[in-house]
C-alpha cells in the first residue's frame, strides 16, 4: 500500500539536499530540517567526479556546473619539488572544482523547482519508530517542540550525527593525530591552474587546489599544537614556501581554519524505517577528494529505491540493498583515502623512495588511467547481488550486473549527433534494453511487450540496432550485435541480464522486487470499496 506520510531528511548539506530533491522529483512528499538559521558560506569540499556531476545534472544543474565548474586536467605529484608523477583525467574521468556552498545552491534550486523548501532552524532531538512509522521530535528556534509523524527518516546530519546516535549505530576507525590547515587564497607566481599539485616533502604536506574565481585552496598539516588563531597570513606563507615549488606569495587569504581528520564508517546505513547518509555514516580524509561525492551518491542510491517503497510499488525489501550497496563503496573510500593520506605522511627515506618509485611505475603502467581514475570518477562501484541486483552475477562482458552501464556512443533515432547511452535512458522507471542482430526477435519483443503491460510506469523499453530507438555510433556497434535483454534501474546500474527468449530471469527478478500495476489497482479497489 503507498504511505502517505512524508519522509524525513534531517539535514540540508549536500547528501539530504540531494536526498530531498530526487524524492521530491519522484513525487514522495518531503520535509527537510537543519538545526542551522541558513545556509553555510564555507567552501569546504570542492572537487566534484563524474558520476556526482552526472547526478547533478540530472537534477537540473548543467548551467550551474558550467557556471560555477572548473575542469581539472590533471593530478601533479613531487616529491622534494620535483615531479614524480602526473595523473591526467580524460572526457570520462575529468572531475571539476565546484565548492560545496555552490553545490548545495544548485541541489536547493532543484528541490525549491520539485516544490520543496529547507526549514531552517529546526533541530532534531528525538526519534522513535515502530514497524509503520517514525516520530520525531523537532525543536524550533524559538524554543517550541513537537513531535510529528512520517513514514520514514533520513540521517543526513553529518559527522556528528544525531540520527546515527539515536539509532545507536556504531562509527567504528579512529582520528589522525595531525592537525590539517585549509585556506583559501589569491596566489602570486607560476603555478598551472587546471590542476590539482600535491607536494610531498620532509617538511610535510602542501596540496593547492584551483579554485574557479582565480584563487586556490591550500592544504596543509600541522602539529598537533597548533591552533586556529595561530593561522597568520605570515604562518600560511612560511608553510607554502617551505613545502611548495618556491616564488608563491599569497594574499588575500578569505577563510582559513584548522580541523582534524577521521577515519570512521558505520556498519550499517539504517535500522528499520530510518537510514543515514553521508558523513553521518562515514567521514574520511579528502584525499581523493570524495567525501562530498560519496554523500550525494548515497542519497541517490536510496532516493529512487525510497520513492517506489514510498508509492506502493516496490517491496520494502528493496531498501535492505541500499546499505549491501553502500557499506561496501563507503569503506573503500576510507580505505584508499587513509592510504594516501598516511602516504603523504611518510618520513623515512626508505619509506619515501618506496612511495616515488611505486607511483612513477603506476604512472608507467597505466595503472593510475585504467584503475585510479575510473575509481576515483565514481565509475567502478559493482553492488553486490541482492534484492536490485540479479544473483547470476555476471562478471565479464559490455554490461555487468552490478555495474554502471558504460559509456556506448549512441544515436537517438531521428535526432543529430552521439550521445552516450546512460544519458538517453530514463531515471524515473527500470530499462528494457533489447539489444541484437535486427533488435528484437518476435517472441522476445512480445515477452517485452508483456513485461511493459505488467508495469507501466516503471518500466520502458528501448531497442537497439538497425529500426531501433537506439543505433550505435558508427565503429562502436560490437556490443548490440548479441542478442540480449538488459535491465537497467532507475540509477542507471545492471539490475540483470537475459539470452533467453522468454525473458523470463528478468520476469523473475520484477516480480522479486515491483508491484504489478494489477495489484496496486486491486489494492486501491480493495481500499475505497472498505471506506
Ligand atoms: C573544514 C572542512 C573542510 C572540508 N574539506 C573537504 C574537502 O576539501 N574535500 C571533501 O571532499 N570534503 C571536505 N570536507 C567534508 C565535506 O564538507 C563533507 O563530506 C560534506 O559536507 C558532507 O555532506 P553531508 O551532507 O553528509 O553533511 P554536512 O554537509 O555536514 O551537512 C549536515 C547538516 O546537518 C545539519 N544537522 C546536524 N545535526 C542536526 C540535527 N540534529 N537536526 C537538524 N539538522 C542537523 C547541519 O547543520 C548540516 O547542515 C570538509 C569538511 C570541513 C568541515
Amino acid at each position: 500500500m503507498p504511505e502517505q506520510a512524508p519522509v524525513l531528511v534531517v539535514g540540508a548539506g549536500p547528501a539530504g539536499l540531494t536526498a530531498a530533491a530526487e524524492l521530491s522529483r519522484r513525487g514522495v512528499p518531503v520535509r527537510v530540517v537543519d538545526k542551522a538559521d541558513a545556509p553555510s558560506p564555507l567552501t569546504k569540499a570542492l572537487m566534484v567526479w563524474p558520476r556526482t556531476l552526472e547526478v547533478l545534472r540530472q537534477l537540473g544543474g548543467a548551467e550551474h556546473l558550467s557556471a560555477y565548474g572548473l575542469p581539472i586536467d590533471s593530478f601533479r605529484y613531487y616529491s622534494e619539488a620535483r615531479q614524480i608523477c602526473r595523473i591526467p583525467f580524460d572526457a570520462r574521468t575529468q572531475p571539476s572544482v565546484v565548492t560545496q556552498p555552490d553545490v548545495e545552491a544548485l541541489l536547493r534550486a532543484s528541490l525549491e523547482a520539485a516544490g520543496g523548501r529547507v526549514e531552517w532552524g529546526t533541530l532534531l532531538t528525538g526519534l522513535e519508530q515502530d514497524p509503520d512509522s517514525v516520530r520525531a521530535t523537532l525543536r524550533t528556534a524559538d524554543g517550541g517542540e513537537r513531535t510529528e509523524s512520517f513514514s520514514y527518516a533520513i540521517g543526513a546530519d553529518g559527522a556528528g550525527s544525531t540520527v546515527r546516535k539515536l539509532l545507536g549505530l556504531e562509527f567504528q576507525g579512529s582520528t589522525y593525530p595531525n592537525v590539517f590547515i585549509l585556506a583559501d587564497t589569491s596566489v602570486e607566481g607560476e603555478l598551472q591552474r587546471d590542476a590539482v599539485h600535491y607536494y610531498q616533502s620532509s617538511r610535510g604536506i602542501l596540496v593547492m587546489v584551483p579554485l574557479y574565481n582565480g584563487r586556490f585552496r591550500i592544504f596543509t598539516a600541522a602539529p598537533p599544537t597548533l591552533r586556529q588563531e595561530d593561522l597568520s597570513d605570515q604562518v600560511l606563507q612560511e608553510y607554502v614556501d617551505s613545502r611548495g615549488p618556491g616564488g608563491l606569495r599569497l594574499h588575500d587569504v578569505d577563510w582559513r581554519t584548522t580541523f582534524n581528520i577521521h577515519a570512521r564508517h558505520t556498519d550499517r546505513f539504517g535500522v528499520g524505517r530510518v537510514f543515514v547518509a553521508g558523513d553521518a555514516a562515514h567521514i574520511h580524509s579528502p584525499a581523493g577528494g570524495q567525501g562530498l561525492n560519496t554523500g550525494v551518491t548515497d542519497a541517490h542510491n536510496l532516493a529512487w529505491k525510497l520513492a517506489l517503497v514510498h508509492a506502493g510499488r516496490a517491496v520494502p525489501e528493496l531498501l535492505d540493498s541500499y546499505q549491501d550497496e553502500r557499506t561496501v563503496v563507503a569503506a573503500g573510500v576510507v580505505r584508499q583515502a587513509e592510504l594516501q593520506t598516511r602516504a603523504w605522511l611518510l618520513k623515512k627515506r626508505w619509506q619515501v623512495l618506496l612511495r616515488d618509485f611505486s607511483a612513477r611505475q603506476a604512472q608507467w603502467s597505466g595503472l593510475f588511467d585504467r584503475y585510479y581514475s575510473p575509481w576515483l570518477a565514481g565509475l567502478t562501484n559493482r553492488y553486490p547481488a541482492g534484492p536490485a541486483v540479479a544473483g547470476s552475477q555476471q562478471r565479464r562482458g559490455t554490461f555487468v550486473n552490478g555495474c554502471l552501464v558504460p559509456e556506448l556512443p549512441v544515436r537517438a533515432a531521428g535526432q543529430p549527433g552521439t550521445v552516450r547511452l546512460r544519458d538517453v535512458l530514463p531515471d524515473d522507471r527500470y530499462t528494457l534494453l533489447l539489444t541484437g542482430p535486427a533488435g528484437a526477435s518476435r517472441p522476445r519483443s512480445a515477452a517485452a511487450e508483456a513485461l511493459l503491460a505488467e508495469y507501466p510506469e516503471l518500466l520502458a523499453l528501448r531497442t537497439v540496432g538497425p529500426g531501433g530507438a537506439l543505433v550505435p555510433a558508427p565503429g562502436h556497434d560490437r556490443w548490440s550485435r548479441r542478442a540480449t535483454a538488459v535491465l537497467v534501474r532507475p540509477d542507471h546500474h545492471v539490475a540483470a541480464q537475459d539470452r533467453g527468449e522468454d525473458l523470463g530471469e528478468l520476469r523473475a527478478h520484477l516480480a522479486g522486487v515491483l508491484t504489478p500495476a494489477a495489484t496496486v489497482e486491486r489494492h486501491r479497489s480493495a481500499a475505497s470499496s472498505t471506506v
